[in-house]
């Protein structure tokens, strides 16, 4: 048999794979076959490559976490088989889906790489060429025989970001993610140079890949914003069957001290919903207890999301819910990497 990887390209949707439907003048996605027709390059890489196509491919928008599971059920089928995976999905929610990938993957000792383009391949000026070749290449990067890249990643733009660090911040140019909180794990120029030093390495760990399916996705996300009413707060923390919240704050993790508002928290972690604080800051850490705007949240068991993205916390939540840990274990491990995601 070949030396050469084997690389499984999974196509699920997003523009990467749209055309115009004439009569809506809206974009589409359409057949996978096509796409390949469309970037004949990649024939020419040093790789075996395979694909496998949604039957519906999608737009992200529509990705719910039933999709999430289709995803890494293809991954465990094939996990023995092939040795880098490229996902091919929409970018909107590119940033959630991979999120959510990387912790329902655990023990993962191979690529996973996310990518997609903001233009359609088959335009002039397309980004997806570069995107989709690259993205396979780092699949397929190897040192000693084994892949240098053992983690769920996004590429987008010459930029490799471990996935659950990204936040999709432009909806127009080429560069359209972000990882404020963790430098690149590659970048692509005239060679393709990854940073070692930043990589996970979980093949030096003795352990094999489990892949955990079940997501809680009772959640919301609450943004604070100056002048919110108690009436609003009240109303989204009094939903039926909620479990978990993500709760944006300001700066540092910052929010109203006002009575009425620490106490309908209070009254919500009593009745076990977890609530984790955010910062709505690109960049930076929450701090509870820096200032005297959050010293009650911590007091009263408001979780620490560190510097984790808003992203990362809604597929950490949504996967640590299902463990029915107590307050205090639930606590420990969301504060402390689980796949990379907070430092
Ligand atoms: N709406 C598209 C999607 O997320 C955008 C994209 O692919 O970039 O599916």
């Amino acid at each position: 048999m070949s030396t050469k990887p084997h690389i499984l390209l999974i196509y699920t949707g997003g523009t990467i794979g749209m055309m115009k439907d004439y009569a809506s003048n809206a974009l589409k996605a359409f057949d996978f076959s096509q796409l390949l027709d469309k970037i004949p390059e990649i024939q020419q890489l040093n790789c075996h490559i395979e694909t496998i196509s949604f039957e519906n491919p999608i737009d992200s928008s529509n990705m719910t976490t039933k999709f999430y599971v289709d995803i890494v059920e293809i991954i465990e089928k094939n996990y023995d088989v092939f040795d880098g995976f490229v996902i091919l999905s929409g970018s909107d929610t590119m940033s959630y889906i991979s999120s959510a990938i990387s912790f329902m993957l655990e023990n993962l000792q191979k690529p996973v790489i996310f990518t997609g383009s903001q233009l359609p391949i088959g335009d002039l000026r397309t980004d997806a060429k570069e995107n989709l070749i690259t993205s396979i290449e780092v699949a397929c990067a190897q040192k000693n025989g084994i892949p240098i890249i053992q983690e769920v990643c996004l590429y987008f733009e010459y930029k490799l970001y471990r996935a659950n660090r990204t936040t999709k911040l432009n909806a127009e140019q080429f560069e359209a993610f972000v990882s404020m909180n963790h430098p690149p794990l590659a970048e692509s120029g005239v060679y393709l140079k990854f940073n070692e030093h930043y990589l996970l390495k979980n093949s030096t760990k003795n352990s094999t890949l489990i892949v955990r399916k079940e997501l809680v996705t009772d959640i919301v996300i609450l943004k604070i914003f100056p002048g919110i009413t108690e009436n609003v707060v009240k109303s989204i923390l009094h939903i039926k069957h909620l479990k978990g919240v993500v709760m944006e704050t300001f700066g540092s993790g910052n929010a109203p001290n006002e009575t009425w508002f620490v106490n309908l928290i209070k009254e919500a972690i009593e009745n076990n919903i977890r609530i984790v604080n955010v910062t709505q800051c690109l960049g930076g850490n929450v701090n509870q207890g820096h200032y005297e705007t959050s010293v009650a949240l911590k007091k009263i068991g408001v979780v620490s999301g560190k510097d984790i993205t808003t992203e990362a916390a809604v597929a950490k939540l949504m996967y640590l819910l299902n463990e029915n840990f107590s307050l205090s274990e639930f606590t420990n491990f969301f504060e402390k990497p689980l796949r990379g995601e907070i430092s």
